[in-house]
């Protein structure tokens, strides 16, 4: 058993605790409370860290590791497809070791900015048997599946995800899942086929939807500049029809299961499709003011009930900081979500990258609180402050953990 006091506990599911304890038994939260209510024994390792807000460990559920050396590499573009133009010829230059290489970088940032779990889109999903292990982040690898361009046949690709899925060891800190890249870059039928997949196979779903106007344009009107440069490659009949949500519906992807990465253009009926199958939302606000996007509609979601996440996204859309590269960090994004949007609740915007983000992942009551049972992934950030601005300090501030835990292990400790 381990105890590890802090002067603030944040268990999120309850209020804040002063002079908080959490206990720690193979791996897993034993109990949350106060420090007098802690009995010490002689088997217990005490970890006292003193002035410090002691939390969960934050949970990205969107995110490219392996893009992450592209940080700073590409301008923000003219319009959506030359984005997706530059990106591909950047890929064109990179071979396996880079890909490697990112992956690890990335990695390394998101766990010491406070990201203990990870919800990855894998281009290059070879990488995983070699880097998995040189992390000590709670992963979810979802397997990116694309078919436009490659004119490969839906059933192949996605019979070769599930064989390499099928073929890599599972564990709770290691799990898989699928992820169509959007819908104008897979055909309607892999859509629908990885749809039923998830489902049988119990997998977690992404996929990039509604992300530019360009997408929303090409669906809705069957025009624009998406549309112009996709003609040739893909069969556009479905275009012109509705929005993307809607074509993403009729495919039978809309699900509880389901990440719907960006979501940022609606058609006025998306919104109750959303509520309807429970879609879980992911908004990352450094990559929407990257591409300058249309506001992101959150008030209207949040006032329909829909869970909403806040996420990085990869680093090779966001925009440098004063000359310096971007990080995965999503204190980040909390601080760019509340400068966008300062009448929602500091807990409330917290919670995007805790408690819903556990929802979404199908992981409640296991990740993103400290409750018992739940996985002990935990960290710590130093703070003297009140505990009635600990809220908005977390939000605002972006800072620094230097205590981090995840299922039990400690992997960072603050200098005594
Ligand atoms: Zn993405």
């Amino acid at each position: 058993m381990t105890t590890v006091r802090a002067r603030l506990v944040l268990p999120l599911n309850q209020p804040p605790i002063e002079d908080g304890a959490v206990t720690i038994h193979n791996g897993r939260i034993a109990s949350v409370g106060s420090w007098d209510s802690y009995h010490a024994s002689a088997s217990n390792t005490v970890i006292d860290l003193g002035s410090r807000i002691l939390m969960p460990g934050l949970v990205n559920t969107h995110c490219h590791l392996d893009y992450s050396n592209m940080a700073g590499k590409i301008p923000p573009p003219s319009d959506f497809p030359a984005w997706i133009k530059s990106i591909l010829v950047l890929k064109s230059h990179w071979d396996y070791s880079d890909y490697a290489q990112s992956w690890l970088t990335g990695a390394a940032q998101a766990l010491h900015t406070g990201t203990t779990t990870l919800a990855d889109i894998e281009a290059v999903p070879e990488l995983l048997p070699h880097v998995w292990e040189s992390t000590s982040l709670r992963l979810i690898s979802l397997l990116e599946m694309t078919g436009v361009r490659s004119g490969q046949n839906p059933e192949a690709t996605l019979s070769q995800a599930l064989s390499f899925l099928n073929n890599l060891p599972r564990s709770s800190h290691r799990s898989l899942g699928l992820s169509p890249h959007a819908p104008y870059s897979t055909s309607a039928q892999l859509l629908r086929l990885t749809g039923l997949a998830a489902q049988e196979f119990n997998l977690p779903l992404a996929i990039h939807a509604a992300e530019s106007y360009e997408e929303f344009e090409m669906f809705m009107a069957g025009r624009g500049p998406l549309f112009d440069w996709l003609k040739s490659q893909r069969d556009m009949t479905a275009c012109g029809l509705g929005s993307p949500i809607r074509y993403l519906h009729q495919q039978g992807l809309l699900s509880p299961r389901l990440l719907a990465i960006h979501v940022n253009y609606l058609a006025p009926e998306d919104l109750q499709l959303l509520v309807t199958n429970r879609v879980n939302v992911i908004h990352c606000p450094r990559s929407h003011r990257y591409f300058d996007h249309a506001p992101f509609p959150f008030q209207s979601m949040r006032d329909a009930g829909i869970n909403i996440c806040l996420a990085t996204d990869s680093l090779a859309s966001i925009h440098k900081n004063q000359g310096q590269l971007p990080e995965l960090n999503l204190f980040e994004e909390l601080r760019a979500f509340t400068t966008t949007n300062p009448q929602i609740a500091p807990e409330e915007i917290l919670n995007m990258v805790t408690l819903n983000a556990a929802q979404a992942l199908g992981r409640q009551g296991e990740l993103g609180e400290l409750r018992p049972n739940a996985h002990a992934d935990l960290i710590a950030v130093p703070y003297n402050g009140n505990l009635s601005n600990c809220f908005d300090y977390l939000v605002n501030t972006i800072p620094t953990p230097d205590f981090i835990m995840i299922q039990g292990q400690t992997c960072v400790c603050p200098a005594s």
